[in-house]
């Protein structure tokens, strides 16, 4: 388990599952052109991409903050026994998160503050866990933030064309339970979250995604959820993720997004990237470069 320093601010990678996707990049990403992916062969294999499948290696983790009194986790992966029909890699799992999440020092009655980026099932899935045949939240003291704007997209209730779509069974079971328990607070952008971290709009992948800024001691971080998925799209920002709701708004806020990470010095953390799983970004010509940057074991 690999843990970053900024400044007084510790954060912890904790893993539900790394490995190949289950769909071709020529599916995974639109837009996908396989040049860019030769050119890039050398440093991809083998925690990027594996050439014996043609597919690129993903990985899904939460990431576990400690600022000041404050323990946080970021996102929350897919969660075990979840009914997931339309993605096979989310549908009835039975992992180890929580504890790995202890391993990392964290009880479930530690977090204090759960932050989801956006509403999708492998972001919102440890928000509940099966007690007694119901959905409750599995992180009893905690205060759950969610994007005002994805809340209002994904609630059939507030938006009854989402009933058509199977994926909204995720927000009844990993998000409803916890907005019921009154532990749910809907922020916009610009919430501070504490004088450290702030909350950014960052719409496309969906429309209310939001991105966490750190600003600790002349250091920044950015924990950028899904704006982009996979390090191969630092050089390409115009390809856009299968799962991006609003392909045109996912480009823009990508740019943006690695354009402030070069310019501010801002090391990314994103949810999915393969091993170390943690970049700065650099200019670099026509574009971006991407630096790894490993934690310490
Ligand atoms: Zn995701």
């Amino acid at each position: 388990m690999a843990t970053w320093t900024i400044g007084s601010v510790t954060v912890t990678r904790v893993e539900e599952q790394l490995g190949i996707t289950h769909v071709p990049c020529e599916k995974y990403f639109r837009g996908f052109e396989r040049d860019v992916l030769e050119r890039h062969l050398h440093w991809l294999a083998p925690d990027h991409y594996s050439p014996q499948h043609d597919r690129v290696i993903t990985s899904v983790h939460s990431w576990l903050i400690r600022a000041g009194d404050l323990t946080i986790l970021l996102d929350t992966c897919g969660g075990n026994h979840k009914e997931r029909p339309w993605t096979p890699r989310f549908h009835q799992l039975d992992t180890p998160f929580l504890q790995r999440l202890r391993a990392a020092g964290a009880a479930p009655e530690d977090i204090d503050l759960v932050l989801c980026t956006h509403l999708h099932a492998d972001h919102v899935g440890w928000n509940t866990m099966l007690r007694d045949g119901r959905w409750v939240p599995t992180f009893p003291n905690a205060k759950y933030l969610f994007s005002r704007t994805d809340d209002a997209y994904w609630d059939v209730r507030k938006n009854p064309a989402m009933a058509n779509d199977p994926r909204h069974m995720a927000y009844e079971d990993s998000v409803l339970p916890v907005v019921q328990s009154g532990q749910a607070v809907l922020v916009d952008d610009g919430y501070n979250v504490t004088n450290q971290l702030s909350i950014e709009a960052a719409p496309g992948h969906s429309p209310g995604h939001v991105v966490v800024r750190l600003a600790e001691q002349g250091r920044r971080a950015v924990f950028c959820g899904d704006v982009i998925h996979h390090a191969l799209q630092v050089y390409a920002p115009h390809w856009n993720h299968m799962a991006d709701e609003r392909p045109a708004d996912a480009a823009v806020s990508r740019r943006r997004l690695l354009e402030s990470c070069a310019e501010q010095g801002s090391l990314l953390f994103p949810i999915h990237f393969g091993a170390p799983h943690v970049a700065a970004i650099e200019h670099a010509t026509g574009g971006f470069a991407v630096k790894f940057v490993p934690g310490v074991p």
